[in-house]
């Protein structure tokens, strides 16, 4: 069977679902998503909602969260990558949550 659009979208989490969203929203023309197995085997399924960030260093320190996100990763994640995320997460949440 072939399907034919005009926007091809590979992935069924959230990035992918947010971008077809988005693109059928704005009427662009016909979305196909596609994912590997079923929509809810996806990490977005699995996600509990929440974000975690260093917010108080008498407790807790950057490099501890640096640490398990490398593990969480298996070790394949980009280190700076993980060192900027971490360490301006509280500086991006507090901006999430001023609605800025
Ligand atoms: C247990 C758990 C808890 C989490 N909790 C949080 C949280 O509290 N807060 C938070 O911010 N983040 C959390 N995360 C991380 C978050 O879920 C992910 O960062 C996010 O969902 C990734 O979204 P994505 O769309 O990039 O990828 P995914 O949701 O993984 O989607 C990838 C999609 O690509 C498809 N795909 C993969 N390979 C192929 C292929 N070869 N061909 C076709 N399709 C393919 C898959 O089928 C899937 O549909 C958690 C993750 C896990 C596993």
């Amino acid at each position: 069977m072939i399907h034919k659009s005009d926007f091809l979208v590979i992935g069924g989490g959230i990035a992918g679902m947010s971008y077809a969203l988005r693109i059928a929203n704005g009427g662009k023309g016909k979305v196909v998503l596609v994912c590997k197995t079923t929509l809810d085997e996806a990490n977005t399924t699995k996600a509990q909602g929440g974000i975690a960030s260093v917010t108080n260093l008498s407790v807790d320190n950057f490099e501890k969260h640096i640490a398990d996100t490398i593990v969480a990763g298996d070790f394949i994640s980009n280190h700076q990558a993980v060192e900027h995320v971490v360490r301006n997460a509280p500086k991006a949440s507090v901006t999430l949550w001023n609605g800025a």
